[in-house]
């Protein structure tokens, strides 16, 4: 046999057990996105590389090891894009839909950092991701605040996720405060590690992300940012606070949040969760009023957020998940030859009679015993068979799958188990006409 050839480790298949919930939080998504009027916005996976080094910042986690760069065939240096942000930021300069505009925008898809593959860390993953700009104020921080609060109740994960925010001043005030924190950790040089080091010289914000556990203590202890602050930065954050306060959404300041990324100024908040273990970030977003312009545009607020799929699926309860698959209504059992040319011909007949209506097929033709053992494992409500037997009477035979299924003797249609309990004198069993069986299964879709 030949070799078999894998896939990138840490780039996973989803498989079609799985693609059921993806389609679900896309969903749930794109609603949501509806409810705020918010537009999509698509643009390429591939960017020049400059883009990011330029927008994430050449001293970040990303930028220094985390890209997947490549020449392509002229010698351009390009990259998978790492994050949304910066593409999103270029297609609307670009695009020329950012000047004297307001845009919200939202965009979702496949993100590629070759970090070290572990629960809730791939190489490949998938974020959704909302930037708005032209708008200067805490007001459409909050917005976005409260669009991702909206989302977990939507989801019933309220309980499960905490909001942390902080705020990052503007570039001045970061400019006076690192030189306060870089005070304080050259004095204690000697407890940094490797990379805190060299970013002393280059990013010593960025120590304070560092999740080195013995340089916690230092962290903890060092001078805080919110203390140096400057009075506009100051009175936003306060306003933030004030929207938050008046919907009851509650959040933690921490002071030590200051984002992986350089791009950040005021506002930035993360949701985090303690049932994912060291990956407990869930959605991670804040304002970065000078990007715009860093990448080569008109000044131009803007504020955004970025959710990582796979951490939301993994926090989301099996049983929750199970009850939005959508099973099928119908599984069209077929035997004999006659049978199967009729029935794959009913079925297609059934599908332009009744709306919505979903029927698996059992093709292949095999014995009534496999094919009602497939019918099983379908979850189909409901078995339509046609054999000889029916073919020479015109008729079908229709079967409740279900235990609490049954056909009532005023032909009414038991509701999903809530009613009484079946009594034996109803049968799950019953001949049809396929004009009847149309009838039956257009009530049968209303139900669902
Ligand atoms: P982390 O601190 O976990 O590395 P980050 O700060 O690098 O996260 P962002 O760049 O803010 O992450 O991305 C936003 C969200 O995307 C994260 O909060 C997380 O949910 C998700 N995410 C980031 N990197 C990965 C990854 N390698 N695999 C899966 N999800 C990820
Ligand atoms: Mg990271």
């Amino acid at each position: 046999m030949a070799e078999k050839i894998q896939s990138i480790r840490g780039m996973n298949d989803i498989l079609p057990d799985e693609t059921p919930y993806w389609q679900f939080i896309e969903e749930k998504l794109r609603h949501l996105m509806q409810l705020y009027n918010y537009d999509e916005i698509r643009f390429p996976i591939v960017e020049k590389t400059a883009l990011f080094k330029r927008s994430i910042g050449e001293v970040t986690d990303i930028v220094e090891k985390e890209m997947y760069t490549f020449e392509d065939r002229n010698g351009d240096s390009l990259s998978l894009r790492p994050e949304g942000t910066a593409a999103c930021v270029r297609a609307g300069i670009q695009n020329g839909i950012l000047v004297n505009q307001q845009q919200r925008l939202w965009y979702m898809g496949p993100m590629f950092r070759h970090e070290r593959p572990q629960k809730g860390r791939y190489r490949q993953f998938h974020q959704l991701g909302v930037e708005v700009f032209g708008l200067e104020g805490p007001d459409i921080d909050a917005e976005l605040i409260y669009m991702t609060a909206r989302f977990w109740k939507m989801l019933g994960l309220e309980n499960s996720v905490s909001l942390q925010i902080n705020s990052l001043g503007t570039s001045e005030s970061r400019a006076i405060y690192r030189d306060v924190l870089t005070d304080y950790l050259n004095a204690q040089r000697e407890l940094l590690d490797e990379d805190s080091l060299r970013r002393l010289e280059t990013n010593p914000l960025r120590i304070l992300d560092s999740k080195n556990p013995q340089m916690q203590e230092l962290i903890e202890q060092a001078p805080r940012l919110m203390d140096h602050l400057d009075d506009a930065s100051l009175k936003h954050f306060e306003r933030l606070r004030a929207y938050l306060d008046a919907v009851g959404i509650k959040y933690e300041i921490n002071t030590r949040l200051v984002r992986g990324l350089d791009y950040y100024s005021k506002t930035v908040f993360e949701w985090v969760t303690d049932r994912l273990g060291a990956q407990g970030t869930v959605c991670a977003g804040g304002r970065f009023d000078g990007l715009v312009k860093q990448l080569g545009g008109r000044d131009t607020r803007a504020v955004g957020f970025a959710m990582g799929m796979e951490r939301l699926i993994a926090l989301l309860e099996q049983d929750e998940l199970d009850k939005q698959l959508k099973h099928p209504h119908v599984v069209m059992l077929m035997m004999g030859e006659h049978a199967q040319n009729a029935g794959l011909a009913l079925a297609e007949h059934l599908r332009n009679e009744v709306d919505k209506l979903r029927i698996f097929s059992v093709c292949g033709g095999s014995s009534f015993k496999s094919q009602m053992k497939r019918a099983d494992k379908s979850q189909a409500e409901i078995a339509v068979i046609l054999g000889d037997d029916e073919l020479d009477n015109d008729v079908v035979t229709v079967k409740y799958l279900r235990a609490d299924g049954s056909f009532q003797a005023d032909g009414s249609i038991r509701a999903d188990g809530s009613q009484t309990e079946r009594s034996d004198n109803e049968p799950q069993q019953k001949q049809m006409t396929q004009q009847q069986l149309i009838e039956f299964l257009k009530k049968i879709v209303v139900k669902d």
